[in-house]
């Protein structure tokens, strides 16, 4: 058992660091003192050429497919062989931590319905009015625009489905319980939301959030059931995490635009390579947005990019890139598969995508040998009011 908890921490430590700095890591403390350990060490570098393939981060979970955040997106996601599923998580009135993008209700339920009386006096239905109780007497929907339009119109039919909000305990006990049985090791990759917006209500988004993690094992890097990134757009919540609370677990700073006003932070001093060196301090990664890394098509039909990347990979931090939708291309794009090409190609380590089994189905390393059933074995197999809700 603890084995393979050794493994997941490794797992996810390869999945964050590049593969230069792994060898690196491994040379500085176990020098080679074997004909055998130098042969492997060669291999180490031979390989460092060839990137691996960046990873997949089910965005909203299979959101492409199925609505936000819904156990039907999750265990899609899941089913698709990803390497991680996204929670966003905000709280309700009683504290839990639910898996919702918003503070608000309003753009995917039907809460105008069954609590027509609960709006607040600038017509919004906060999540933080609410019961974890009452969350559950509302349908969770495919998301709807502020006039009412389905936002992805070609996506899981608005106002089907009888699917729920969902705890954040709920996906990680799915996430776990899948992992099991598929004999996978799925990880969660958590965003906490709006944290200050909270704070101001006397809500600790942070606290709660670590809790329910520490309830399931989730908070001892050491000793982990299952790989967790934690993301935040807040600069400070990700510092509080590490020197308030002394978590291991990997950072990522999500980088937003400024124009967004998803907080007072100048996110554009951060794209910059003096702002990746300051990162650097407190995160172990970025999370940046498709538009500032690929810039469109110049003259000749070439696609450009700006410098982001490169000044992140000098600072030594991992980049995922948010969000891929092939239902929504940047200009330029011809096909999902031609910008998931060219992102991979200037060193993208990972993608959120709304679509999780493209560019090519994936396979699980352990998909093919599924856990066994004998019992013995068991133990062993084991924004703040904004309608950009595309901004993660
Ligand atoms: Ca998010």
């Amino acid at each position: 058992m603890k084995g393979n908890c050794k493994g997941l921490v490794i797992l996810v430590g390869w999945l964050l660091l590049t593969p230069v700095a792994v060898a690196q890591a491994t040379m500085e403390e176990n020098p080679p003192s074997s004909e055998a350990e130098i042969a492997q060490e060669d291999v180490m570098i031979a390989t460092e050429s060839e990137r691996p393939a960046p990873i997949v981060i089910a965005h909203r979970g299979a959101s492409g497919y199925a609505p936000e955040h819904s156990v039907a997106a999750l265990a899609m996601a899941h089913a698709m062989n990803v390497d991680f599923i996204e929670q966003d998580v905000v709280l309700t009135r009683d504290h839990v931590p639910v898996v919702l993008h918003d503070i608000v209700l309003d753009h995917i339920s039907n809460v105008q319905k069954v609590f027509p009386d609960k709006k607040r006096p600038d017509d919004r239905y906060y999540v933080l009015d609410f019961t974890f109780a009452e969350l559950q007497q509302l349908d969770l929907t495919e998301r709807r625009t502020a006039a009412g339009e389905q936002r992805y119109p070609t996506r899981f039919p608005a106002g089907r489905g009888k699917l729920k909000i969902m705890s954040l305990a709920q996906q990680i006990e799915l996430i776990l319980g899948l992992n099991q049985t598929r004999g996978t090791q799925t990880g969660l990759y958590i965003e906490l939301k709006n944290v200050r917006w909270h704070k101001q209500q006397g809500y600790d988004v942070i606290k709660q959030t670590l809790q329910v993690l520490g309830q399931y094992g989730l908070t001892d890097a050491t000793n982990l059931p299952a790989p967790v990134i934690l993301q935040c757009f807040d600069p400070e919540v990700l510092r509080r995490i590490k020197r308030e609370f002394l978590l291991e677990l990997p950072l990522i700073q999500l980088i937003a635009d400024n124009s967004w006003n998803e907080s007072d932070i100048d996110y554009q001093t951060m794209l910059s390579a003096a702002g990746m060196e300051t990162l650097r301090n407190y995160a172990d990664g970025v999370g940046l947005w498709v538009d500032q890394v690929y810039l469109g098509l110049d003259e000749q039909g070439q696609p450009q990019f700006s410098k982001v990347v490169d000044y992140a990979k000098a600072a030594g931090l991992t980049v995922h890139v948010y969000t891929l939708r092939a239902d929504e291309l940047p200009a330029g794009a011809e096909s999902y598969e031609q910008l998931w090409q060219w992102l991979t190609d200037i060193g993208v380590d990972g993608f959120f995508t709304d679509f999780p089994d493209r560019p090519a189905p994936r396979v699980s390393d352990t998909f093919d040998s599924p856990p066994s059933h004998d019992h013995s074995n068991q133990e062993e197999d084991q924004s703040l009011q904004s309608d950009n809700d595309d901004i993660d």
